[in-house]
């Protein structure tokens, strides 16, 4: 893709409804770790997951449709061969930077396309 058809399919992404990850799609991941967040460490894992789209094929790539994504330069990111970032590992902190997750998740997760600025100066 080039950088008209990627500005072009992105404007398109962003006019689509994405449902958005919560808290509750990974609660039973925590509760497995014998984690019982409170009602504030909820909320605050809620917004995390906020930034991302729940999606059916999580690892096909929202932007071009592929699934070919490799590691990298930053720590639990990917990328997609056109560009789009993946987000492999997740680190929930609170303020104090206390894990409020038992650990790092690992999970493929797309950025909501409302992330992303087709605003150029
Ligand atoms: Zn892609």
């Amino acid at each position: 893709m080039n950088k008209e058809e990627i500005i072009e399919r992105l404007v398109e992404l962003q006019k689509q409804e994405f449902t958005r990850m919560s808290y509750y799609d990974i609660e039973p991941l925590i509760k497995s770790r014998r984690i019982n967040p409170t009602a504030a460490q909820i909320n605050i894992i809620d917004k995390y997951m906020n930034r991302f789209v729940k999606l059916d094929k999580p690892h096909t790539c929202l932007l071009c449709g592929g699934n070919d994504y490799s590691w990298g330069l930053q720590h639990g990111s990917a990328y997609c061969t056109c560009g789009w970032e993946y987000r492999l590992y997740h680190y929930i902190e609170d303020e104090e930077g206390n894990n409020l997750t038992g650990g790092r998740i690992e999970m493929a997760l797309q950025y909501h396309p409302d992330s992303y600025s087709v605003a150029e100066q």
